[in-house]
């Protein structure tokens, strides 16, 4: 098992730092040449992993009526479910997808820019087919959808995932639209121009606040901001800057900091084996949403957020008082792209994907057809008009990536985040804390509980130490609807 899992990770670093640097570095056409050497680790990859003697080696272990080590037990529950996952693929179709994946990178990067659907509609259908074919053998009793949720959240289905995003849809609509007919707060001091230099500043600043360990992690820039935790002590994050939305990048680096944590936070003797890292993308998505939401739009962190912000954007902050920047950051109105909206009408688009994924897995819509229930759905949920497929069904990388059922663990994750938020304050003055601005208190409760076990223990485990109890989708909604009530003294 050592051997498979060094090569494993050494392979699955080569494809990481390819990966990065065609994101942030390589020039635009660097891609067709990558596609080749991916192919190539891609398949050393299924050629390690799936043989006859490893299945054997892992069916032993885990049939064996000796009690074995919990963390051996772990590590060959978790490689052989990537052995299942794998061997049901033939190889050439397996090494094929890996060259498909990078290609559909590169498309839909172009069919953006270019605002073109129909550029990216003839490979997204590709990857659909492959998804739709991979789930049904790896469970053919199984609908497609419900085999891909549960490959992001153990556990996840549409059985207990249509209940939960039905109490966000009923808790939060009426909210939402009370809040959309009313004069919001004045955030016209946020969209100043915010020059790009010093925004880097301001993210190298809340990185610190954070925590982050500069040694270990760097900060990139790409289209869609994301984090690649290659080990411990090489993690990759990204932003995206827009000199018109100083809040834009300094949330995505806030967020990103927060996954790059957890990464960052196994267990030493974790590291090169399979148990290395985060559990699962739900609770991956509480850590990141953490910190983006929970503790950076908080009022009290405000406090310490609006004097770090002064030293950088004098001119542009001059007269902001924390109030004013508390409710301009919070400000709540329905909009276009998910990854800038509010805490209170996010799980909104993110419960859109899911409606729009079900449809996909269930045959219910052609590829053809997806930006027209994009667009209605926009409109009937969140009452917007989607100008065009740059802003509307291109705007997200996930489907680029096959990642069909990602989506709800960012819902999930703030959900679980306001669980673990209630423990946290029971231990923690967290107000205080925030409002100091060195959140490294904070941090170290977290990898006390969620970090430090990268996937030794299961999510459920995890999730039940640190929230205290089973997720609640009505604690998450109280919460948002209690902070946006005070916010628009309603
Ligand atoms: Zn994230």
């Amino acid at each position: 098992m050592d051997e498979l899992e060094e090569a494993l990770y050494a392979l699955g670093h080569a494809m990481s730092v390819l990966y990065v640097d065609g994101a942030t570095a390589a020039p635009k056409e660097s891609w067709k040449g990558r596609g080749k050497t991916l192919a190539y680790l891609s398949e050393l990859e299924y050629r390690k992993m799936v043989s006859d003697e490893v299945g054997e080696v892992l069916h032993t272990l885990l049939e064996t009526k000796n009690p074995l080590d919990s963390k051996v037990r772990r590590r060959a529950e978790l490689l052989k479910e990537s052995y299942d996952d794998m061997h049901i693929m033939p190889m050439d179709e397996y090494v094929a997808f890996q060259e498909l994946l990078n290609e559909a990178d590169a498309v839909w990067h172009e069919a953006k820019e270019k605002s073109d659907y129909a550029l990216f509609a003839p490979i997204l259908e590709k990857l659909i087919d492959y998804e739709k074919r991979f789930a049904t053998r790896k469970n053919p009793d199984k609908a497609p959808y419900d085999v891909l949720l549960d490959s992001y959240e153990k556990g996840a289905s549409m059985a207990s995932l249509d209940p939960f995003f039905k109490v966000i849809r009923e808790d939060l609509s009426p909210l939402i639209a009370r809040i959309a007919g009313m004069q919001g707060p004045d955030d016209s001091f946020l969209r100043q121009p915010f020059p790009i230099e010093k925004q880097r500043l301001l993210s190298h600043r809340v990185m610190e606040m954070e925590g982050i360990n500069f040694e270990r992690c760097t900060l990139g820039e790409t289209e869609h901001p994301f984090t690649d935790g290659m080990n411990k002590w090489d993690c990759r994050i990204t932003t995206h800057y827009h000199e018109d939305d100083v809040m834009s990048n300094l949330f995505s680096v806030i967020h990103e900091g927060g996954h790059a944590l957890y990464d960052m936070g196994s267990e030493d003797d974790l590291e090169f084996t399979c148990l290395a890292g985060g559990v699962s993308m739900g609770v991956h998505e509480s850590q990141s949403r953490f910190y983006e939401n929970l503790i950076c739009r908080s009022e009290a962190f405000c406090k310490a957020l609006l004097p770090e912000m002064r030293k950088i954007f004098p001119e542009q902050m001059k007269n902001v008082t924390p109030e004013m920047f508390y409710r301009a950051i919070n400000t709540a109105k329905p909009s276009l792209i998910r990854t800038e909206a509010d805490e209170l009408t996010y799980p909104i688009h993110v419960m859109i994907r899911y409606e729009i994924e079900k449809k996909i897995f269930a045959g219910e819509v052609t590829v053809k057809d997806l930006p027209a229930l994009w667009n209605k759905m926009y409109k009937d949920y969140l009452g917007v008009d989607v100008p065009d497929d740059r802003h509307g069904i291109l705007q997200d990388s996930h489907w680029s990536g096959a990642s069909f059922g990602y989506f709800p663990s960012y819902a999930l994750g703030s959900a679980y985040g306001v669980q673990m938020l209630q423990q946290m304050k029971k231990d923690l003055d967290v107000d205080a804390i925030a409002a100091a601005g060195d959140l490294r208190p904070i941090t170290a409760w977290l990898h006390e509980r969620i970090h430090r076990f990268g996937s030794l223990k299961r999510a459920e485990e995890v999730l039940a130490d640190a929230m205290g109890g089973p997720l609640d989708p009505k604690a998450y909604t109280g919460y948002l609807i209690e902070k946006f009530t005070r916010l628009y003294v309603l």
